[in-house]
């Protein structure tokens, strides 16, 4: 059955019914990080948020081409279109070229997020590798009269745009507003207005990262980049933008202005959004002192932490709300994840070992209507926390199913380990945490199940030799098999 997802739409704020411009194929654009410093936990957020996002849209039958990009050049310090880049200024600090920066934090990102089990992007792009797109959009924003060069630098012309377009339609601002709030600034800027935003910026003498353009030796502004990677590998229009809700304003919101200015459309169909994760009820800042990296919740070395955290465990976590809701981190929100976590996964172990119930020709829990439900949690914007409680409804089934006081048939209880395998495994990613003995544990026993499968086709066959040798080897290593009725049992005796 094809299934139909309700996505709200930041921009309308109102859930809307998804289909892809092209019927089968989706075209998916998220924000990356900007590689200065290990991911914490306000990267995990959108890195499973959107991973998810990929995940259920291929499930559900879709092809993705999954952009995420690495942010390497032109994000200044605050956000801002003055101050220093914050890789050239880590670089500086540091004594080492940006690029070893970017290499450097670009691979522990990698890790983190490998080990949160969170998939690879499609394209994983990098601005410092698009200068040539970027400059190329720039000037299609010159031509079109949406941009001005000032000593070197381009600006955006945010007044012009809003002459016939709306500024702000993302975040719900208005440009009076933010006229009144920075009004200040005004004359001591080479922009016309406080509110426009730089397209390029020239290089001062002792600025590191810079190339050669028709304005000035200098380096593109932040926003551009994401303008110009998506156009280059999704197009002019494609069908989900996602990221962080931090990067609403000014980010996005110049995204659409640039979009709109250089190919005179809106390039994005769908504004995604992820809240915001809180610590102890607190905004997350290194002033704060409560700015957790991924390794540290993964060794527990951060003094805010009662224990270490699994990257399984902060994915649970992280799924246990919706992504639009504001989540509070706490050892103990964290701790009852864990909890959680493990009943779930006890659950899909009693699952795969279960019987179907004799002589049973209905079950005593609903499945189809499981199935259903978890389709409609996931069709409904990506509800993950409503999806666990369905599948939780489950678990107690199935601890009953084992206390022989409920009864599955045979069909029923095929089609629940496939809702496990399905919506647990595939969709919300999670995954049994692989510590290296029970990885060597686990490929121990499907070298011995082959070679046992192997033992009864030979015995089939006649060839008994073959049979003897495969049980008289694996006894000299110290297996302990047995033949029963439905084919063998085997231990190793250590
Ligand atoms: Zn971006």
């Amino acid at each position: 059955m094809q299934q139909k997802i309700r996505l709200y739409n930041t921009i309308s704020r109102k859930k809307e019914l998804f289909t892809p411009i092209v019927d089968g194929y989706v075209g998916l654009y998220v924000c990356g990080p900007t590689v200065y410093g290990d991911a914490h936990l306000g990267h995990a957020r959108p890195g499973i948020t959107f991973d998810i996002v990929y995940r259920y849209l291929q499930f559900i039958g879709n092809k993705v081409r999954y952009v995420r990009n690495i942010t390497d050049v032109g994000h200044l310090e605050n956000d801002a279109d003055e101050g220093e880049d914050k890789i050239a200024k880590k670089a500086r600090l540091e004594k080492v070229e940006p690029m070893e920066v970017v290499q450097h934090y670009t691979d522990r990102y990698h890790r983190a997020m490998d080990s949160l089990n969170v998939n690879r992007p499609s394209i994983e792009p990098r601005a410092s590798g698009h200068i040539i797109e970027q400059q190329e959009i720039i000037q299609k924003i010159l031509d079109n009269g949406f941009a001005y060069e000032a000593n070197g630098s381009v600006y955006f012309d945010v007044e012009k745009y809003n002459e016939k377009n709306e500024y702000g339609k993302l975040s719900g601002r208005k440009l009076e507003d933010l006229q009144a709030n920075t009004r200040a600034l005004d004359g001591q800027s080479e922009k016309r207005k406080s509110f426009d935003f730089a397209l390029w910026k020239k290089a001062a003498p002792e600025h590191i990262m810079r190339w050669t353009s028709p304005w000035s030796d200098g380096f593109p502004g932040w926003h551009v980049e994401c303008t110009a990677m998506g156009n280059k590998y999704l197009g002019e229009e494609f069908d989900i933008h996602g990221g962080g809700m931090d990067l609403m304003f000014p980010h996005h919101e110049c995204e659409i202005a640039q979009s709109v200015a250089a190919f005179g459309k809106e390039s994005v169909r769908k504004w995604m959004h992820n809240n915001m994760i809180t610590i102890n009820g607190q905004k997350m800042g290194k002033a704060l002192g409560n700015f957790i990296t991924l390794f540290e919740l993964f060794d527990g070395s951060h003094k805010l932490l009662e224990q270490a955290f699994s990257p399984q465990t902060i994915r649970f976590f992280i799924l246990q709300a919706h992504y639009r809701s504001t989540l509070n981190f706490s050892n103990d929100a964290l701790k009852a994840a864990e909890t959680g976590q493990k009943r779930l996964f006890a659950a899909i172990e009693v699952l795969n070992s279960l019987c179907a119930t004799k002589g049973a020709n209905k079950s005593d829990f609903d499945i189809a209507a499981l199935k259903t439900k978890c389709y409609e949690a996931m069709n409904d914007d990506f509800n993950t926390p409503i999806l666990i409680s369905h599948l939780f409804g489950a678990v107690r089934f199935i601890n009953s199913v084992q206390a022989g006081k409920a009864a599955i048939t045979e069909a029923d209880l095929a089609q629940l380990k496939s809702i496990f395998d399905g919506f647990v495994f595939d969709v919300m990613g999670l995954k049994v945490e692989e510590t290296p003995q029970n990885q060597e544990n686990s490929h121990l026993n499907k070298v011995v199940d082959l070679l046992l499968n192997i033992r009864i086709d030979a015995k089939k066959n006649r060839n008994f030799e073959l049979a003897d040798k495969i049980r008289n080897d694996l006894a000299g290593l110290g297996f302990i098999i047995k033949d029963t009725k439905d084919g063998f049992e085997w231990e190793l005796n250590n």
